[in-house]
């Protein structure tokens, strides 16, 4: 049996002890004493991810996974639809507003649907770790926080669609994981636990949601590395601040600032964690939603993570399409992923942006030096709450606008054969 086999069948055999012991009559459950209602399940540990090539590593990184919402009525066990939006009260709408834009979306869709054409792209590509920002709580919490407006939730019972991407780790320090409350972030954490998946970015006190998450590596010679994914947030992203965990208090990984002292604290936490071997991510939930503008102090602390903290990598989200990318002494600087996937089909404006489109990263960096040595992109379009390979036509678009933006940056993007696109940036 390979290593994949059996971290998914830990990972099955995990989730169906979930559920059992979480006991969900139905799909509209509203039960209160799902995951929650327990003691975070200790992570199971999971044997060392085999690395496919030697001497690198390849990493899949996206931005905003939004499975919570519309997206979680079309799974198999929708949450119930009450939302408490100023305008909308129902989460099935959402779905409407989608089909009314692109077609009938039948439900239920099963758990691989959303992923579509990047189930196949992933194959493809094959990278060794797969990190997501996973933009919903995942509860059946009815605790909803009042006065946020937008609340985002997927039931527990749904989790199968993050697994049936094979994702390893989730960045959470973002401005929805805390949308149904702290019972929610409990219970989304405790689901997390149990369906295998890491995450870093939230946690039970200040301690946890710092702590990075870690996937443990070994490449054909049997050495061992490690993958750190570290997660924080800026309050500009949306996160309210008395989110923030603390020392006994529950909560996100919220920077209070991008100063030099911030950045000071943030690398001697992660110098205290790396280890010579170890390659590390920065993922970081930052600025708004729409424009290009990169922030000279976003600039700023992406260059100082690389130069005082060795971050292999900078994993900027929050943007709702993607924005220019820097590589920084053989670093690279993503500084917005882009929405991957969200349920905001048929809602108009912003349409210059194109958050439609969607990009897989797929980021390859050297092993011991953590030095990129590619960087490729497959884009997607966001139809009918799926993922499709994007048109020749909006692949050239995201190619020059790319191109466009990263040019005060030092590079630009290129079409290369089957719908890819890659970085050039020497
Ligand atoms: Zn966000």
């Amino acid at each position: 049996m390979t290593i994949k086999r059996r971290r998914f069948l830990l990972r099955a055999s995990q989730l169906l002890g979930s559920l059992a012991s979480a006991c969900f009559a139905c799909g509209h459950a509203v039960e209160t004493g799902g995951a929650g209602a327990t003691a975070r399940a200790e992570p199971y540990p999971l044997p060392p991810k085999p690395l496919s090539r030697a001497g690198q590593i390849t990493l899949f990184v996206c931005g905003d996974v939004m499975t919570g919402r519309g997206i979680d009525q079309v799974l198999p066990y929708p949450s119930h639809p009450r939302i408490y939006e100023s305008y909308l009260k129902s989460a099935i709408d959402y779905v409407l507003i989608a089909e009314e834009a692109n077609g009938p979306i039948p439900r239920p869709q099963d758990f691989n649907s959303i992923w579509g054409d990047a189930l196949e792209a992933l194959s493809q590509s094959n990278p060794d770790v797969r990190l997501i920002n996973l933009e919903t709580s995942v509860t059946t919490s009815e605790d909803y926080w009042p006065g946020k407006g937008i609340n985002y939730r997927m039931h527990p019972r749904n989790i199968p669609c993050l697994t049936a991407a094979d994702i390893d780790a989730c960045a959470l320090a973002n401005n929805h994981v805390l949308d149904w409350g702290f019972s929610g972030l409990t219970e989304t954490l405790a689901t997390l636990d149990q369906a295998g998946l890491a995450y870093a970015g939230a946690g039970a006190d200040l301690a946890a949601a710092k702590a990075p998450a870690v996937i443990e590596l070994e490449n054909k010679t049997n050495h061992r590395h490690r993958l750190l994914l570290f997660s924080a947030g800026v309050s500009s992203s949306g996160i309210p601040t008395n989110w923030a965990a603390q020392k006994h208090k529950p909560g996100v990984h919220l920077l209070p600032d991008l100063k030099e002292h911030t950045l000071a604290r943030v690398s001697a936490q992660i110098e205290a964690v790396k280890q010579p071997g170890d390659i590390a991510v920065y993922s970081i939930h930052w600025g708004g939603n729409w424009g290009y503008t990169i922030a000279e102090a976003h600039q700023r602390f992406a260059r100082g993570l690389i130069d005082s903290a060795a971050i292999d990598l900078v994993h900027g989200h929050s943007s709702h399409h993607a924005k220019g990318i820097e590589v920084y002494r053989g670093k690279p600087i993503i500084y917005g992923c882009g929405d991957f996937l969200n349920d905001y089909e048929g809602i108009h404006g912003h349409e210059q942006f194109r958050g439609d489109l969607s990009l897989l990263y797929f980021v390859t960096l050297d092993l011991l030096s953590g030095q990129l040595i590619r960087f490729d992109m497959i884009p997607m379009q966001i139809r009918q709450f799926r993922l499709n390979r994007a048109s020749d036509k909006d692949t050239r678009w995201l190619a020059a606008t790319l191109t466009r933006e990263g040019q005060p940056l030092g590079t630009r993007v290129i079409e290369t054969q089957g719908h890819q696109l890659t970085l050039d940036w020497h």
